[in-house]
């Protein structure tokens, strides 16, 4: 696309968010799931994206199944004004079910695309056809409904490569309408109070996630720090490799194990080579950890991870990224990332 191509496309993006009439958030779910499944896929050679309407449902589901635990005081926050979205009374009876862990709910195939199935009814009668609605007009710039069959949309060519290009600011302006949309159902006014954690409530990964991650990780690094090597004597911390700032990327092949001061220093840089080889060997091809994270019900998914990966070391090497060293020192991102992670 054109520099102009791009600026219509991102004016389009925000009339979406300004104007677009909804009542609940589906909206957010929706455009969120699409720029996350045009990192993840791959468009066809003429830059069209054909996507399952199950897989939009996957992600809603992902995105919903912490949203609906209690914000506080055991209540549960509202996603719609009115009657509560359909979408959260089918994720929390799964959430129940399978004890709030996602990962054995998706290992349990046939309930699981039960569930995608009919979440991906509710996506299909709600937010899918009204999304490009604004005012009175249609602006179908992203799909157009006249493509649809056998239950695939499919993403206009530049569409796809539009919402990896802009996939962090495009996240951002998601999430900040999701945010204020929220707080704006008269439900929501008396439970949010004053509090100011809603961002990482809704959008956050679970603290006792993160701990059942960090008991596997120290075991799979052996106790040493990802980044330097050395012994980490205390908890240490959870970094994700590729930054959670860059793509929200919860599955255990992202995390590793650091002390907090590496941790730290490396930030939302993504990490010098020689920290991707060494991510690459033991994290993405090591059956080792799958197996671990695996017995532990935890998220795996190693051909995402690598996936995802290669999308943001081409975006940093499209901006000159620096890449992370250790300590203070930077390097300019240069060829060879692709070797890698090829
Ligand atoms: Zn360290």
């Amino acid at each position: 696309m054109s520099a102009e191509e791009d600026l219509r496309f991102l004016r389009n993006f925000q009339r979406l968010l300004d104007e677009g009439a909804f009542v609940s958030t589906y909206k957010f779910a929706l455009l969120q799931a699409l720029a996350d499944l045009a990192v993840e896929r791959n468009p066809q050679p003429d830059g069209r994206l054909p996507l399952p309407v199950t897989a939009l449902a996957g992600k809603f589901i992902e995105y919903f199944w912490r949203q609906v635990l209690p914000y506080k005081d055991g209540k549960a926050l509202a996603y719609n004004t009115g009657r509560q979205a359909a979408v959260v009374h089918r994720v929390r009876e799964a959430r129940a079910q399978y004890h709030g862990n996602l990962a054995e709910a998706q290992a349990d195939a046939g309930a699981w695309s039960a569930l995608e199935g009919e979440v991906a009814r509710i996506i299909r009668t709600m937010p899918l056809w009204k999304l490009q609605t604004v005012g009175n007009q249609t602006v179908e710039f992203l799909y157009r409904k006249a493509d649809y069959r056998d239950g695939q949309i499919i993403l206009l060519p530049g569409v796809a490569a539009a919402l990896r290009q802009f996939h962090g600011l495009l996240t951002h302006l998601i999430r900040g309408g999701w945010v204020t949309q929220v707080q704006r159902i008269a439900a929501n006014r008396q439970i949010l109070g004053d509090t100011t954690d809603l961002p990482s409530f809704l959008f956050g990964i679970e603290r006792q996630a993160l701990n059942r991650f960090r008991g596997v990780l120290r075991e799979h690094q052996q106790g040493a720090c990802f980044y330097c090597g050395r012994r980490v004597t205390n908890e240490g911390e959870l970094d994700h490799f590729i930054p959670w700032a860059r793509y929200p990327l919860d599955v255990g092949q992202n995390f590793v194990l650091a002390h907090g001061q590496c941790n730290n220093a490396k930030r939302d840089f993504l990490a010098a080579l020689p920290h991707l080889e060494r991510w690459r060997e033991r994290n993405i091809d090591s059956t080792e950890l799958a197996r671990r994270l695996h017995d532990r019900e935890l998220p795996s998914d190693g051909a995402r991870a690598l996936v995802v990966a290669r999308w943001a070391y081409a975006q940093g090497a499209s901006s000159r990224a620096q890449l992370w060293v250790q300590g203070r020192e930077f390097r300019q991102v240069a060829a060879g990332w692709e070797q890698v992670l090829r």
